[in-house]
Parts: structure tokens; C-alpha cells; sequence
């Protein structure tokens, strides 16, 4: 079995989707999930999941750095949010701030209940806003259908999400230098409920630190997980790549 990088911003990668996802199934990567974080990138995600079939998962939804847009596009997201394979990202972040908090808080809300009413999984992006992220994916119930993407919570954090049922997805920071903190939660983790993903074009894995991050650097997230568990690099592949199949509910013939 082949890996599953669960979230990689295609579109904001300056390389022809074609040449990643061919240089991503010669590392070994079965499919991805290119998630939106806006109207437009939503319909970019959909137009590479046309083009490219059933290797290219997609999402809509609204990021919280952009939740101020949500008044004028969420009829549209919505309609995407429909077809697509998910919804998402959607969140909140505290670090940059870069829309009002209680709009972000309110507007993940409302992605949240859309994931739950659309039967869909939600990807989450948490940025310094464990507690209140915690207190929506409570409220909302939706058990492991909830993605933490770029999961880094420490330990603590990570159990009180663990018992609320979700899925984490770990990136490039669990192979950072840096990454002690998330290492840690990596060892306290549901592997059963454990995901991996690049994120890309953003936290590139070493030794490629300063290039574009692509798909097909999946394989070295997966290598910290397999490092911290204690298992084979195989393993880690079939069980990240088990949960993603049910999580994003991918059926084993293509669409
Ligand atoms: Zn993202």
C-alpha cells in the first residue's frame, strides 16, 4: 500500500500538477487532497480534481484568515462544498489574526455544521487556538470526520483532542529539528486515527529545508511517524493510508 498526502495546496505549487503527481507516484503516493481555503482556490481544487481523476481529492471551504469573506461567498462554497470530497480548511487562527476573532469563530461554526448536515469530513486548521477549537469540534460531534491538519499540539492537547474522537494529520514539523513538542504528541496519538500530509508548498521536509514543498515529500513525515512509533516505514504507510480511505470515505475503485 502506497501513501496518502491529505493536504497539499496544488495550486499555490509553481510546478505543473501533472509533473508533481507523476514525481509523487514514483515516491510511492496513491492519491492526495488538495484543499481550498477560498472561493477561488476552492474552484481551482475541483478543476485539478477534474483533470487529474481520482488521484486529486479536493475541498471548499473558507480559511480563517479570510473569514471576513464568508458573507459574500459562503452560497457558493456551499454548492462546491456539495460535490467536493470534504469541507475546508476552515479554523481558527490566533497567530496571525488576520480576521476578527469572533468572525473566525463564528465562521468556523458555520463550516463545521455544513461538514455535519453534507455527511462530509472538515479539515481544521488550529493555530494558537487549541481551547476554542476544542469547544467547536465538541459542540459539533462529528468524531473522526474532524481532520487537524498540520497537527502541532503537545501532548496534552493531543489527548483532550484524541478523546473527542478526531483524526490528526502530522506535517513537516513532526521532521523538523524544532519539532520535539510535536514528536511528543506523536507518541501519544491514536495511530489508528493518524494521518500524514506536506502541506504544500509550506513546511518542506529536511534535508529540502529553502525549496517549494511537494507531494511526494509525504514519505519523510511518514519516516518521523515510523521513527517515533517504533515501526516499519511500510507500516506507517498502510495505517496513514487505511485512515485516509475512511476518513475521506475513498471507496478502493476510483470515482
Ligand atoms: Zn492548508
Amino acid at each position: 500500500m502506497g501513501w496518502v498526502d491529505t493536504h497539499c495546496h496544488l495550486f499555490l505549487v509553481d510546478q505543473p500538477a501533472t509533473v508533481l503527481l507523476d514525481r509523487a507516484a514514483a515516491a510511492g503516493v496513491d492519491w492526495l487532497v488538495c484543499p481550498g481555503v477560498d472561493l477561488e482556490t476552492s474552484l481551482a481544487a475541483r478543476r485539478l480534481s477534474a483533470e487529474c481523476g481520482s488521484r486529486v481529492r479536493w475541498s471548499a471551504g473558507l480559511h480563517p484568515h479570510d473569514a471576513t469573506a464568508w458573507e459574500a461567498t459562503s452560497a457558493r462554497l456551499r454548492s462546491l462544498a456539495v460535490e467536493a470530497d470534504a469541507v475546508g480548511e476552515c479554523g481558527l487562527d490566533y497567530y496571525r489574526n488576520l480576521s476578527d476573532p469572533e468572525v473566525q469563530r463564528a465562521v468556523f461554526a458555520a463550516q463545521l455544521a455544513m461538514a455535519a448536515e453534507l455527511g462530509k469530513p472538515v479539515i481544521v486548521h488550529c493555530r494558537d487556538a487549541f481551547a476554542d477549537v476544542h469547544h467547536a469540534v465538541e459542540g459539533a460531534g462529528l468524531g473522526e470526520a474532524v481532520v487537524l491538519h498540520c497537527w502541532t499540539g503537545g501532548p496534552r492537547w493531543t489527548r483532550r483532542f484524541a478523546d473527542l474522537g478526531v483524526t490528526f494529520s502530522f506535517a513537516g514539523p513532526v521532521t523538523f529539528p524544532t519539532g520535539d513538542t510535536v514528536r511528543r504528541a506523536a507518541a501519544v496519538v491514536p495511530p489508528e486515527r493518524t494521518m500524514v500530509e506536506t502541506d504544500s508548498p509550506f513546511l518542506t521536509p529536511p534535508p529540502h529545508r529553502g525549496a517549494g514543498n511537494e507531494p511526494a515529500n509525504v514519505v519523510a513525515v511518514g519516516a518521523a511517524l515510523a521513527e517515533v512509533w517504533g515501526v516499519t516505514l511500510d507500516a506507517v504507510a498502510a495505517s496513514t493510508s487505511a485512515t485516509a480511505t475512511r476518513v475521506f470515505g475513498v471507496g478502493a475503485s476510483p470515482r
